[in-house]
C-alpha cells in the first residue's frame, strides 16, 4: 500500500500552488457582481480568475522548482491583457495577484502569465487549465483548477482543485460547499483527497467503486449541452444498465466523482466532427481517475494520446468508467454506431 509520500517529486509544489489558488479563485467568484460592474462585462469575472490563477500557479511553481521543471502549456496568454482597452481587467487581475503576493509588479505578473506558452514539445511539462468549467464558475457553481504533469507523452501526475465540491459525498452536487477539495495523484502512487483545499491535512486515499448492475447506473456528464451529446449518453446507458439520474456538472470535477466512487462513469460524447479535446481539459482529471482504478479512453476505447502538443489530435470524446463497465460502454458505442 503506497502512502502519499511516494508521489512524483514535483507533486508537492503543484499541490501547494493549486491549494493557494483555490482560495484566490473563490474570492473572485464571491465578487462576481462587483467585477461585472467595474468592467461592464458579463464574462469579466472568469477572465480575471483565469489570468490571476495562471499567474499565481506560474509564480508559485517558479518559487520552488528549477526552471526546467516549470514549463507550462496554459490556456491563456497575456497579449490581450497588455492592451489599453483591457486596463480595467488588468487592474482587477493585478489586485487579485497582489492580495496573494504584495511585492509583485505588474510586469512580473504579465510575464508569469506569458510563461505558460510552452508548446508541449519538451520531455516534461505541465498542462494547466486555470479555470476549467468557466460557465460553471460564472453561474456560481462547480469549476476546477487542473494541473497535469506530462513526461515523454505520458501523464505522470495530476493535481486538481475543486473549490466548490464537498469532501462529504452526501452533500448535494447542486449546492456549493464552502470548503472544497483538492486531489493529487501520480503514476503508481494512487489518488488522494485533501479536504478543505488544505495541503497540510492528512490526505485520504480514494478508489473508484465497482459498478453493481443491481442498482441504477450513476453517470455524470457536462452541464453544457454543447459539450457532450446527451441523447447518445442516454442510449448507451440504457443499453448497458438501468439509467440513474445523471449528475450534470461543469469541469473535470466529473473525473473526481468517478475516482472517489460517487459515480460509475463520466461520458463525454462528441457533439461535432471537428471539435478536438485539449490536454489541459483532461490531463489532471485522467491521472486522478486512473490512479483510483478507473479506465479512461476515447469513444473508440483507445488511450488518450498526449504526444501531439496541446490537442488530443488522435482521440474523439472521452469515456471514464470503472473497470468492466468501461468495456461495456465501449461495446455499446460500437454496437449503437455512436460517434
Ligand atoms: P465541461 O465543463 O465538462 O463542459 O468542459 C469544459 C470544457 O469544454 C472547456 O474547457 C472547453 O475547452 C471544452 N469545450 C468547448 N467546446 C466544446 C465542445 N464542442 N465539445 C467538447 N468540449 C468543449
Ligand atoms: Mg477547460
Amino acid at each position: 500500500m503506497s502512502t502519499f509520500n511516494t508521489q512524483h517529486h514535483l507533486v508537492p509544489a503543484a499541490l501547494e500552488a493549486v491549494c493557494t489558488v483555490c482560495s484566490v479563485s473563490k474570492t473572485v467568484q464571491r465578487n462576481l457582481e462587483r467585477l461585472r460592474q467595474i468592467t461592464k462585462d458579463d464574462r469579466s469575472p472568469v477572465t480575471v480568475a483565469d489570468y490571476a490563477v495562471q499567474a499565481i500557479i506560474s509564480l508559485s511553481l517558479a518559487d520552488s522548482l528549477d526552471a526546467s521543471d516549470c514549463l507550462i502549456v496554459g490556456e491563456e496568454d497575456a497579449q490581450a491583457l497588455r492592451s489599453e482597452d483591457q486596463a480595467p481587467i488588468r487592474q482587477a487581475v493585478f489586485e487579485t495577484v497582489r492580495a496573494w503576493r504584495p511585492s509583485v509588479t505588474e510586469e512580473e505578473m504579465l510575464d508569469a502569465i506569458d510563461h505558460c506558452d510552452h508548446d508541449g514539445s519538451s520531455d516534461g511539462y505541465w498542462a494547466l487549465d486555470p479555470i476549467d468549467g468557466t460557465k460553471g464558475f460564472l453561474r456560481g457553481q462547480h469549476y476546477a483548477i487542473a494541473l497535469g504533469r506530462i513526461e515523454n507523452g505520458n501523464v505522470v501526475a495530476g493535481v486538481m482543485g475543486c473549490p466548490n465540491l464537498s469532501s462529504d459525498q452526501a452533500f448535494p452536487l447542486n449546492k456549493q460547499d464552502v470548503t472544497g477539495v483538492v486531489y493529487a495523484a501520480s503514476s503508481g502512487a494512487g489518488a488522494w483527497e485533501f479536504a478543505d483545499c488544505d495541503p497540510t491535512t492528512s490526505p485520504m486515499r480514494i478508489m473508484a467503486q465497482q459498478y453493481d448492475s443491481n442498482r441504477p447506473l450513476r453517470f455524470c456528464e457536462s452541464a453544457e449541452k454543447g459539450h457532450s451529446a446527451r441523447g447518445d449518453s442516454e442510449r448507451i446507458i440504457e443499453s448497458v444498465g438501468t439509467p440513474g439520474e445523471p449528475a450534470r456538472l461543469d469541469s473535470q470535477c466529473k473525473y473526481a466523482l468517478v475516482a472517489r466512487g460517487q459515480a460509475d462513469g463520466y461520458l463525454r460524447l462528441p457533439t461535432s466532427k471537428t471539435y478536438v479535446e485539449k490536454i489541459w481539459d483532461h490531463a489532471a482529471g485522467m491521472c486522478i481517475a486512473t490512479e483510483a482504478g478507473a479506465i479512461v479512453s476515447d469513444v473508440a476505447g483507445n488511450p488518450l494520446d498526449f504526444t501531439h502538443g496541446s490537442r488530443l489530435e488522435q482521440n474523439r470524446g472521452v469515456i471514464c468508467a470503472t473497470d468492466g463497465l468501461h468495456q461495456q460502454i465501449i461495446e455499446a458505442i460500437s454496437e449503437l454506431a455512436i460517434a
